[in-house]
């Protein structure tokens, strides 16, 4: 259930109505919004327990919550969240971009890369340190080495730096450098990964997995959340189909669907989403007029050269074509796309 606290309650107030609901065996989160603050008490209750919240004084009404993912719901906010870092801002009526190299490769590849980002207005820098791929004899990623180019590009740009992370093990070694946490499409279900992200306040971009329904997607989210992180972006990066022309299938319909389901913010993938170069332009203007959160792509100074994800990875020039394209896109649709 969610407890819908009267406007201007104090601090004092809600802690006691916390530690009221834990004295009752239930798991209290504090939701803050701009129009109201909420507790959602997860867990069993005890018959009356609603009746007994709703006659509090600062209680204004209680209601149940019907999602079976709790926080996630946008029933629960009634409002959507904006996840910021540096001034990467994303949600809550502002679009951001996320752009930089599949892997990072070396100083000169990424510097380049984040030098000329930077200039296009993007907010935020990707790049893989640590690499999942599918062949063990794949390129791994320069591992901390990577993670220390990330933190040097911010360095010199100010840019968000949004970075993978693959294992508990690394989750305090990734948060030292980056500003926004990777969990991949390959670990949405890793719940131990999820539950360790849930306890750094660290913003994390949340991949699709490549066959997770939308609601193991949002079940997913709600194991970082319930640890208490709620800086959760939602990322659609394609799934798995029947279909083989594209490397994934890119199904957006997953935009306006999640916005009738939860508060989070929701970016696209449209790299790994179709995984062919030539996409990229139509389909990140296309997740854009679906109305996008913000968008994630995979550029190289030297696309050809590159060593993950080459032929889906644009080139600097073709990337700020793109960013002008969804300008254009964003502002007919009056969205906010921070450019
Ligand atoms: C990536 O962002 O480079 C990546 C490996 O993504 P995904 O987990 O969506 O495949
Ligand atoms: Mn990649």
């Amino acid at each position: 259930m969610i407890i819908v606290l009267k406007p201007n309650t104090s601090e004092i107030k809600i802690d006691s109505i916390v530690q009221r609901v834990e004295s009752m065996g239930l798991k209290a989160q504090v939701i803050l919004g701009t129009k109201r603050t909420v507790i959602a008490a997860i867990g069993e209750k005890k018959e009356g327990t609603e009746e007994l919240f709703s006659s509090l004084k600062d209680v204004e009404k209680v209601v149940p919550i019907l999602a079976s993912y709790k926080i996630a719901s946008y029933e629960t906010k009634l409002e959507y969240s904006q996840i910021t870092a540096r001034d990467l801002k994303i949600g809550g009526g502002q679009v951001g971009i996320i752009a930089g190299p599949c892997s990072v490769e070396s100083e000169d590849q990424i510097m380049e890369a984040a030098r000329f980002i930077k200039k296009t207005g993007a907010k935020g820098l990707r790049g893989g340190a640590f690499k999942p791929r599918t062949s063990p004899y794949s390129f791994q990623g320069l591992k901390e080495e990577g993670l220390k180019l990330l933190a040097q590009a911010r360095d010199e740009t100010g840019l968000a730096v949004v970075t993978e992370v693959m294992t508990t093990d690394h989750v305090d070694l990734v948060c030292k450098y980056a500003d926004v946490l990777q969990i991949g499409a390959r670990n949405m279900q890793n719940y131990h990964l999820l539950q360790a992200v849930g306890e750094t306040d660290t913003p994390v971009i949340l991949k699709r997995g490549l066959s997770a329904t939308i609601d193991e997607f949002l079940l997913a989210a709600e194991y970082i959340l319930d640890q208490g992180n709620h800086n959760v972006i939602l990322c659609e990066r394609g799934i798995r189909s029947f279909e083989t022309h594209t490397r994934f299938t890119l199904p957006l319909a997953t935009v306006p669907y999640l916005k009738e389901r939860t508060h989070l913010p929701i970016i696209v993938d449209p790299s790994h989403g179709t995984g062919i170069a030539s996409l990229i332009p139509s389909m990140s203007q296309a997740s854009i007029a679906v109305g996008c959160d913000g968008l994630i792509i995979e550029v190289h100074p030297d696309p050809s050269k590159a060593v993950s994800d080459a032929a889906q990875t644009i080139s600097l020039e073709v990337f700020e074509e793109t960013v002008q394209r969804c300008l254009l896109v964003a502002n007919s649709l009056g969205y906010n796309l921070d450019v």
